[in-house]
């Protein structure tokens, strides 16, 4: 049975939003007072704009391709006899493209509901992508690994991904995800300015308990949990403390989208480059503990009702 929320407690109030946390799921949802819903097509077109042209500049380019890379090796040791996957917002494709070409991986497929990612995917890339929502496609197939990573938090109904996703794994199969941890150490130090609050994107946020007990709750079995990412972590926790600090929005972050100048940012690349460090050490003391910043699970298919 599909969880309702029917009863939940309001634990945060910002920008005409109530995160209200579910007495049952204990997953906690953004909900508007307008209750107007999000158009995600748009949201993730604006996000993918510039596709054809560098998105991030040379250098951030690079870096991020690195940190595909090292998710498709991740992946790979993950399940290294695994040889089709499925993962659900593919982005432009780079992680199915290097399990393709470096790590023996025979099928790889991914979905991608923002044309211009789905059209760089399929033509930059030449990968097998669909361009709707998961809960909208019929594979032919099973899949021995699926992943879907930093797309949950922004799903109103997680449960019915997790409900679809058994489907279409294979008995056995790994099933590894990632998404914001709720209870961070930043996210409970800085509150409203966590930088993975984004209300303009994040509807749904969890813990590691709400993330294990849905897992649990459709025959996923936790093989390991991390809140540790090389590429999210020290980000996240220095651009929550300098919005704190500075009590303005994500200017960084924001910045690395367009690079445009303005004056302001040097005092946030100054606080940025003083926090590094410190945000770096804090965070890998934090690895194996329930404080990270990220919730990276890798789980494993098992029988329903054993
Ligand atoms: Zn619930």
């Amino acid at each position: 049975m599909i969880c309702t929320h029917e009863n939940y407690e309001t634990v945060l109030e910002t920008k005409g939003y109530k995160l209200q946390k579910c007495l049952s799921c204990y997953i906690i949802f953004a909900k508007n007072d307008k209750n107007d819903t999000l158009d995600r097509v748009q949201v993730y077109e604006n996000y993918y704009k510039k596709e054809k042209a560098n998105r991030f500049g040379f250098l951030l380019e690079l870096l991020v391709r690195m940190f595909r890379f090292l998710r498709a090796s991740k992946i790979f040791f993950s399940a290294p006899r695994s040889k089709s996957i499925l993962d659900i917002g593919s982005g432009r494709g780079y992680t199915l493209y290097y399990l393709k070409k470096y790590f023996g991986f025979k099928k790889t497929v991914g979905t991608q509901i923002s044309e211009n990612a789905y059209q760089y995917s399929k033509q930059e890339l030449v990968l097998e992508i669909y361009n709707r929502d998961l809960l909208d496609i019929s594979f032919q197939n099973s899949f021995s690994i699926i992943t879907i990573w930093h797309v949950l938090e922004h799903v109103e109904s997680p449960e019915r991904y997790i409900e679809r996703i058994y489907q279409l794994l294979d008995q056995d199969g790994i099933f590894e995800l990632e998404v914001p941890n709720y209870i961070s150490w930043t996210s409970r130090w800085t509150g409203r300015h966590w930088l993975a609050i984004d209300l303009d994107h994040h509807i749904t946020f969890f813990t590691p308990e709400s993330l294990t007990l849905l897992l649990k709750k459709y025959n996923f079995q936790v093989i390991k949990m991390r809140t540790f990412s090389l590429e999210y972590s020290t980000f996240t926790s220095v651009q929550s403390i300098i919005n704190l600090l500075t009590n303005t929005d994500s200017y960084i972050f924001k910045w690395l989208g367009n690079m445009d100048f303005n004056p302001k940012i040097i005092l946030h690349i100054f606080l940025f480059i003083i926090l590094l460090l410190p945000c770096l050490i804090v965070n890998l003391i934090l690895y194996f503990s329930n404080s990270g910043e990220v919730l990276t699970i890798t789980t494993k298919k098992c029988k329903k009702y054993d």
